[in-house]
């Protein structure tokens, strides 16, 4: 059974806009021994702009991306900001944590990271650029590339260094490339980090660190890591751009997609379990 107090700490927290779905999970809040974050979307702004794009691809790549919701596509079709017509559109299919494959006005396109083009043997040139970066090709011969930049979300700043200052390790886990991941996580002087991950490496990894750790929360927006949200101690997802499997496996849900509302809610949680002792 759930102390009572419990359920004004809940209360304190759904006024905070943290929706917390259980009393054992607000307790166990104040236990966490390590958060395992998301990077895109958590972290991040998730807020992809466009910054650079070389060779005349913008409208194919458009096409490609026009039934994805990651943020990266939401970035291309809003640079492209012409109207699609759905007709040529022949075929669509999205692979998670590497990109879209399609039949685009009868060719075969991909749009995606350099492990899509890998996988399908598309000979892609050295890029030395910040950001993350999309190739597109035709017919499997690389055509250009667009570059992609987020923006750290301000309040990741403050969040990482709060769990530091309590003794609770941080690491990020991402699809983008070793270069983003590194920027990202020296920035935030995040512990360690993992990047390159497919969905179901997220997942192997999480396992890993749950095993040698006590208590483990996983935070994400939830586009590729429902599984992760369902696996961890706590799963903290996004409320505002997380997808709707995410909100529907995580234990906690954060409204406004503000990561500083973790802090909140371990303080509320360490007050309600004095006032409950
Ligand atoms: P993260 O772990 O950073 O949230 P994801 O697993 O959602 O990232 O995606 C990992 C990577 O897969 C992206 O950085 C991108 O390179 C590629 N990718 C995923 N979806 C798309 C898409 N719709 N279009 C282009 N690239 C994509
Ligand atoms: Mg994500």
């Amino acid at each position: 059974s759930i102390p009572l107090g419990f359920f004004a700490g809940i209360g304190r927290n759904s006024k905070n806009g943290v929706l917390i779905k259980g009393g054992n999970y607000l307790e166990l809040l104040s236990e966490l021994d390590t958060i395992i974050f998301d990077k895109t979307g958590t972290l991040t702004k998730g807020e992809f702009k466009v910054v650079e794009i070389t060779g005349d691809i913008l409208e194919i790549t458009a096409y490609a991306e026009n039934y994805s919701n990651h943020p990266i596509a939401e970035a291309i079709i809003k640079k492209y900001n012409k109207k699609i017509d759905i007709n040529k559109i022949q075929k669509h299919q999205e692979i998670a944590g590497y990109g879209i494959s399609a039949k685009i006005f009868n060719k075969s396109v991909l749009v995606g990271n350099k492990k899509l083009m890998q996988k399908y043997n598309v000979s892609i040139p050295k890029i030395n650029k910040n950001g993350t970066i999309i190739y597109t090709a035709i017919n499997n011969e690389f055509q250009g590339y667009i570059i992609i930049d987020d923006i750290i979300k301000t309040e990741s700043f403050n969040t990482i260094k709060s769990l530091k200052s309590n003794n609770i390790s941080t690491i990020m886990l991402t699809g983008d490339s070793e270069k983003v991941a590194n920027y990202v996580s020296t920035k935030l002087s995040i512990d360690k980090y993992y990047a390159d991950l497919l969905p179901h490496e997220k997942a192997k990894i999480f396992k890993e660190i749950k095993n040698k750790k006590n208590k483990v929360a996983f935070v994400g927006d939830g586009i590729n890591d429902a599984p992760v949200l369902a696996m961890s101690d706590v799963g903290i997802a996004m409320g505002g751009i997380g997808s709707d499997a995410a909100i529907a496996s995580a234990d906690i849900v954060l409204m406004d997609d503000n990561p500083y509302k973790i802090i909140e809610a371990i303080k509320i949680s360490k007050f309600t379990k004095n006032i409950i002792l």
